[in-house]
Protein backbone atom coordinates (compact mmCIF):
# COMPACT_ATOMS: atom_id res chain seq x y z
CA UNK A 1 0.00 0.00 0.00
CA UNK A 2 2.52 2.76 -1.07
CA UNK A 3 0.99 6.02 -0.89
CA UNK A 4 4.26 8.00 -0.70
CA UNK A 5 6.35 9.06 -4.22
CA UNK A 6 8.14 6.43 -5.97
CA UNK A 7 12.34 6.67 -6.06
CA UNK A 8 14.49 4.54 -8.08
CA UNK A 9 18.17 3.64 -6.38
CA UNK A 10 19.56 6.90 -7.09
CA UNK A 11 16.69 8.89 -5.30
CA UNK A 12 15.33 10.33 -8.11
CA UNK A 13 11.95 10.64 -8.27
CA UNK A 14 10.02 8.11 -10.26
CA UNK A 15 6.40 8.61 -10.37
CA UNK A 16 4.14 9.25 -7.91
CA UNK A 17 1.91 6.13 -6.47
CA UNK A 18 -1.99 6.25 -7.25
CA UNK A 19 -4.11 8.35 -5.53
CA UNK A 20 -6.26 5.73 -2.71
CA UNK A 21 -8.90 9.07 -3.54
CA UNK A 22 -9.55 8.64 0.63
CA UNK A 23 -11.85 11.98 0.78
CA UNK A 24 -14.12 9.73 -1.38
CA UNK A 25 -16.28 7.23 0.21
CA UNK A 26 -15.76 4.63 -2.46
CA UNK A 27 -11.84 5.35 -2.19
CA UNK A 28 -11.92 5.28 1.68
CA UNK A 29 -13.63 1.76 1.41
CA UNK A 30 -11.23 0.70 -1.44
CA UNK A 31 -8.19 1.48 1.13
CA UNK A 32 -10.03 -0.09 4.15
CA UNK A 33 -10.56 -3.32 1.63
CA UNK A 34 -6.72 -3.02 0.87
CA UNK A 35 -5.53 -3.02 4.18
CA UNK A 36 -7.61 -6.34 5.21
CA UNK A 37 -5.79 -7.89 2.06
CA UNK A 38 -2.60 -6.73 3.32
CA UNK A 39 -3.65 -7.91 6.85
CA UNK A 40 -4.57 -11.28 5.42
CA UNK A 41 -0.95 -11.75 3.64
CA UNK A 42 0.52 -10.30 6.96
CA UNK A 43 -0.97 -13.72 8.30
CA UNK A 44 0.64 -15.91 5.50
CA UNK A 45 -2.08 -16.48 3.39
CA UNK A 46 -1.54 -14.98 -0.50
CA UNK A 47 -4.21 -17.17 -1.53
CA UNK A 48 -7.08 -16.26 1.13
CA UNK A 49 -6.10 -12.78 0.19
CA UNK A 50 -7.07 -12.41 -2.98
CA UNK A 51 -9.88 -14.25 -3.09
CA UNK A 52 -13.50 -12.06 -2.83
CA UNK A 53 -14.65 -11.30 0.49
CA UNK A 54 -18.15 -12.27 0.98
CA UNK A 55 -20.95 -9.71 0.69
CA UNK A 56 -18.18 -7.49 -1.29
CA UNK A 57 -18.72 -6.46 -4.79
CA UNK A 58 -16.61 -7.77 -7.22
CA UNK A 59 -15.79 -4.69 -9.39
CA UNK A 60 -14.90 -2.48 -6.30
CA UNK A 61 -12.42 -5.58 -5.34
CA UNK A 62 -11.06 -5.40 -8.53
CA UNK A 63 -10.71 -2.30 -8.75
CA UNK A 64 -8.86 -1.97 -5.07
CA UNK A 65 -6.51 -4.46 -6.41
CA UNK A 66 -5.62 -2.66 -9.58
CA UNK A 67 -4.58 0.26 -7.83
CA UNK A 68 -2.77 -1.54 -5.50
CA UNK A 69 -0.90 -3.79 -8.03
CA UNK A 70 -0.03 -0.84 -10.30
CA UNK A 71 1.63 0.86 -6.95
CA UNK A 72 3.44 -2.56 -6.01
CA UNK A 73 4.71 -3.26 -10.27
CA UNK A 74 5.57 0.52 -10.42
CA UNK A 75 7.83 0.07 -6.54
CA UNK A 76 9.24 -3.03 -8.10
CA UNK A 77 10.32 -1.69 -11.15
CA UNK A 78 11.50 1.80 -9.63
CA UNK A 79 14.40 -0.43 -7.71
CA UNK A 80 15.92 -1.29 -11.02
CA UNK A 81 15.22 1.39 -13.15
CA UNK A 82 18.81 2.83 -13.29
CA UNK A 83 19.47 -0.81 -14.79
CA UNK A 84 17.47 -0.69 -17.16
CA UNK A 85 18.24 1.99 -19.67
CA UNK A 86 17.70 2.60 -23.58
CA UNK A 87 21.08 1.53 -24.21
CA UNK A 88 21.05 -2.12 -21.79
CA UNK A 89 17.34 -2.89 -22.91
CA UNK A 90 16.79 -0.99 -26.12
CA UNK A 91 13.72 -3.38 -26.58
CA UNK A 92 10.94 -4.76 -24.35
CA UNK A 93 11.69 -7.99 -23.90
CA UNK A 94 11.33 -10.85 -21.98
CA UNK A 95 14.25 -13.46 -23.19
CA UNK A 96 14.72 -14.02 -26.66
CA UNK A 97 11.39 -15.02 -27.40
CA UNK A 98 9.74 -12.43 -26.19
CA UNK A 99 9.42 -8.58 -27.55
CA UNK A 100 6.09 -6.30 -26.75
CA UNK A 101 5.30 -3.63 -29.17
CA UNK A 102 3.61 -0.55 -27.98
CA UNK A 103 0.20 0.32 -29.35
CA UNK A 104 -2.42 2.27 -27.96
CA UNK A 105 -4.88 4.85 -29.65
CA UNK A 106 -2.60 7.38 -30.22
CA UNK A 107 -0.37 4.90 -32.52
CA UNK A 108 -1.71 4.03 -35.91
CA UNK A 109 0.70 0.71 -35.61
CA UNK A 110 2.48 -1.28 -33.25
CA UNK A 111 5.63 0.61 -32.07
CA UNK A 112 9.44 -1.06 -31.42
CA UNK A 113 10.44 1.31 -27.94
CA UNK A 114 13.13 0.63 -25.23
CA UNK A 115 12.02 -1.12 -22.41
CA UNK A 116 12.05 1.95 -20.02
CA UNK A 117 9.97 3.74 -22.77
CA UNK A 118 7.32 1.29 -23.09
CA UNK A 119 6.85 0.91 -19.31
CA UNK A 120 6.50 4.65 -19.21
CA UNK A 121 4.07 4.35 -21.57
CA UNK A 122 2.23 1.41 -19.96
CA UNK A 123 2.18 3.68 -16.43
CA UNK A 124 0.94 6.19 -17.81
CA UNK A 125 -1.49 4.76 -20.17
CA UNK A 126 -2.58 2.63 -16.72
CA UNK A 127 -2.26 6.10 -14.86
CA UNK A 128 -5.13 7.81 -17.51
CA UNK A 129 -7.31 4.49 -16.61
CA UNK A 130 -7.35 4.95 -12.64
CA UNK A 131 -7.89 8.47 -12.90
CA UNK A 132 -11.00 8.58 -15.49
CA UNK A 133 -13.88 8.74 -13.56
CA UNK A 134 -15.74 7.06 -16.00
CA UNK A 135 -13.76 3.95 -15.65
CA UNK A 136 -12.91 4.13 -12.26
CA UNK A 137 -15.89 5.75 -10.51
CA UNK A 138 -15.25 7.31 -7.41
CA UNK A 139 -18.69 9.20 -6.22
CA UNK A 140 -20.79 7.04 -4.91
CA UNK A 141 -23.71 8.03 -7.84
CA UNK A 142 -21.66 6.27 -10.53
CA UNK A 143 -21.25 3.20 -12.08
CA UNK A 144 -17.99 0.65 -13.11
CA UNK A 145 -18.50 0.85 -17.35
CA UNK A 146 -20.05 -2.32 -18.60
CA UNK A 147 -16.59 -2.99 -20.29
CA UNK A 148 -15.01 -2.71 -16.66
CA UNK A 149 -13.67 -6.15 -16.90
CA UNK A 150 -12.03 -5.59 -19.94
CA UNK A 151 -10.37 -2.90 -19.10
CA UNK A 152 -8.64 -4.57 -16.22
CA UNK A 153 -7.64 -7.38 -17.87
CA UNK A 154 -5.81 -5.16 -20.18
CA UNK A 155 -4.34 -3.25 -17.41
CA UNK A 156 -3.28 -7.02 -15.89
CA UNK A 157 -1.61 -8.23 -19.05
CA UNK A 158 0.22 -5.36 -19.45
CA UNK A 159 1.52 -4.93 -15.59
CA UNK A 160 2.70 -8.45 -15.93
CA UNK A 161 4.81 -7.80 -19.01
CA UNK A 162 6.92 -5.83 -16.14
CA UNK A 163 6.95 -8.80 -14.26
CA UNK A 164 8.34 -10.47 -17.19
CA UNK A 165 10.96 -7.79 -18.47
CA UNK A 166 12.37 -7.77 -14.50
CA UNK A 167 12.33 -11.24 -14.36
CA UNK A 168 14.22 -12.12 -17.84
CA UNK A 169 16.38 -8.73 -18.09
CA UNK A 170 17.11 -7.77 -14.77
CA UNK A 171 16.82 -10.97 -11.49
CA UNK A 172 20.55 -10.56 -11.53
CA UNK A 173 19.80 -6.07 -10.16
CA UNK A 174 17.45 -8.01 -7.77
CA UNK A 175 19.62 -10.46 -6.76
CA UNK A 176 22.43 -7.56 -6.04
CA UNK A 177 19.73 -5.66 -4.05
CA UNK A 178 18.73 -8.77 -1.75
CA UNK A 179 15.02 -8.29 -3.42
CA UNK A 180 14.33 -11.82 -4.45
CA UNK A 181 11.55 -12.90 -1.79
CA UNK A 182 10.27 -9.37 -2.53
CA UNK A 183 9.53 -9.55 -5.99
CA UNK A 184 8.86 -13.52 -5.63
CA UNK A 185 6.03 -12.85 -3.23
CA UNK A 186 4.66 -9.90 -4.83
CA UNK A 187 4.62 -12.22 -8.29
CA UNK A 188 2.61 -14.78 -6.50
CA UNK A 189 -0.14 -12.94 -5.54
CA UNK A 190 -0.22 -11.07 -8.76
CA UNK A 191 -0.37 -14.49 -10.26
CA UNK A 192 -2.82 -15.90 -7.91
CA UNK A 193 -5.74 -12.89 -8.12
CA UNK A 194 -5.08 -13.40 -11.78
CA UNK A 195 -5.86 -16.84 -11.84
CA UNK A 196 -8.59 -16.91 -8.97
CA UNK A 197 -10.32 -13.86 -11.76
CA UNK A 198 -9.31 -15.34 -14.80
CA UNK A 199 -7.77 -12.40 -15.95
CA UNK A 200 -4.71 -14.16 -17.99
CA UNK A 201 -4.33 -16.36 -21.15
CA UNK A 202 -1.62 -18.79 -21.38
CA UNK A 203 -0.48 -16.43 -24.23
CA UNK A 204 -0.04 -13.79 -21.58
CA UNK A 205 1.87 -15.86 -19.32
CA UNK A 206 3.85 -18.02 -21.66
CA UNK A 207 7.36 -16.04 -20.78
CA UNK A 208 6.96 -16.99 -17.19
CA UNK A 209 4.92 -19.77 -17.71
CA UNK A 210 7.89 -22.41 -16.05
CA UNK A 211 8.01 -20.26 -13.04
CA UNK A 212 4.99 -19.91 -12.92
CA UNK A 213 4.19 -23.56 -12.65
CA UNK A 214 6.61 -24.14 -10.13
CA UNK A 215 5.38 -21.79 -7.89
CA UNK A 216 1.89 -23.20 -7.96
CA UNK A 217 3.35 -26.72 -7.40
CA UNK A 218 5.49 -24.93 -4.68
CA UNK A 219 2.30 -23.63 -3.26
CA UNK A 220 0.54 -26.81 -3.29
CA UNK A 221 3.60 -28.80 -1.83
CA UNK A 222 3.71 -26.28 1.15
CA UNK A 223 -0.13 -26.74 1.86
CA UNK A 224 -0.36 -30.75 1.51
CA UNK A 225 2.54 -30.40 4.10
CA UNK A 226 0.81 -28.12 6.47
CA UNK A 227 -1.85 -30.37 6.15
CA UNK A 228 -0.04 -32.94 7.17
CA UNK A 229 1.18 -31.25 10.24
CA UNK A 230 -1.87 -30.62 11.41
CA UNK A 231 -3.29 -34.17 11.09
CA UNK A 232 -0.84 -35.50 12.74
CA UNK A 233 -0.47 -33.43 15.86
CA UNK A 234 -3.56 -33.96 17.33
CA UNK A 235 -2.96 -38.05 16.94
CA UNK A 236 0.45 -37.44 18.42
CA UNK A 237 -0.81 -35.95 21.48
CA UNK A 238 -3.61 -38.61 22.11
CA UNK A 239 -1.29 -41.38 21.41
CA UNK A 240 1.77 -40.72 24.04
CA UNK A 241 3.07 -44.33 23.83
CA UNK A 242 3.31 -44.80 20.39
CA UNK A 243 4.17 -41.01 19.21
CA UNK A 244 3.39 -40.56 15.56
CA UNK A 245 6.64 -39.13 14.12
CA UNK A 246 6.87 -34.90 12.59
CA UNK A 247 6.27 -35.23 9.15
CA UNK A 248 9.57 -35.38 6.93
CA UNK A 249 9.86 -31.93 5.72
CA UNK A 250 11.50 -33.76 2.60
CA UNK A 251 8.84 -35.74 1.48
CA UNK A 252 7.49 -37.19 -2.08
CA UNK A 253 6.30 -33.74 -3.29
CA UNK A 254 9.60 -32.25 -1.94
CA UNK A 255 11.58 -34.98 -3.86
CA UNK A 256 9.74 -34.33 -7.17
CA UNK A 257 10.15 -30.94 -6.97
CA UNK A 258 13.48 -30.91 -6.80
CA UNK A 259 14.28 -33.21 -9.32
CA UNK A 260 12.41 -30.36 -11.18
CA UNK A 261 15.03 -27.95 -9.70
CA UNK A 262 18.07 -30.10 -11.79
CA UNK A 263 17.67 -28.42 -14.68
CA UNK A 264 18.71 -24.60 -12.99
CA UNK A 265 21.60 -22.61 -12.90
CA UNK A 266 22.33 -23.79 -9.18
CA UNK A 267 21.50 -27.00 -8.97
CA UNK A 268 24.00 -28.28 -6.56
CA UNK A 269 22.62 -25.46 -3.74
CA UNK A 270 19.57 -26.00 -4.73
CA UNK A 271 18.45 -28.39 -1.86
CA UNK A 272 19.91 -26.19 0.54
CA UNK A 273 17.80 -23.31 -0.61
CA UNK A 274 14.05 -21.81 0.35
CA UNK A 275 11.04 -22.82 -2.06
CA UNK A 276 10.44 -19.56 -2.92
CA UNK A 277 14.13 -19.48 -3.77
CA UNK A 278 14.16 -22.60 -5.87
CA UNK A 279 11.30 -21.69 -7.71
CA UNK A 280 13.14 -17.95 -8.91
CA UNK A 281 15.88 -20.27 -10.07
CA UNK A 282 14.14 -21.82 -12.99
CA UNK A 283 15.13 -17.99 -15.26
CA UNK A 284 18.50 -18.04 -14.91
CA UNK A 285 19.33 -19.92 -17.31
ZN1 LIG B 1 15.36 -3.39 -18.72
Amino acid sequence: MQQATMTGGDGKTYRPAADWRTQTSRGKKRFTMCKYAHATLGAGNVARAVKLPDNEDEDEWLAMHVVDFYNETSLLYSTIMEKCTDDSCPKMNAGSKFEYLWADSKTKRPQKVSAPKYVDLLMTWIEEQLNDEEVFPTRIDCKFPSNFRQVVTKIMQRLFRVYAHIYHEHFKDILRLNAPAHLNSAFKRFVLFCKEFKLLQPRDTAPLQDLIDKKLLLSKMQEAEKAVKEKATPQYMLSAKMPIAAPSPRGPASAAVESNTTTTAAPARAPKKKPEEKGSMCLMM
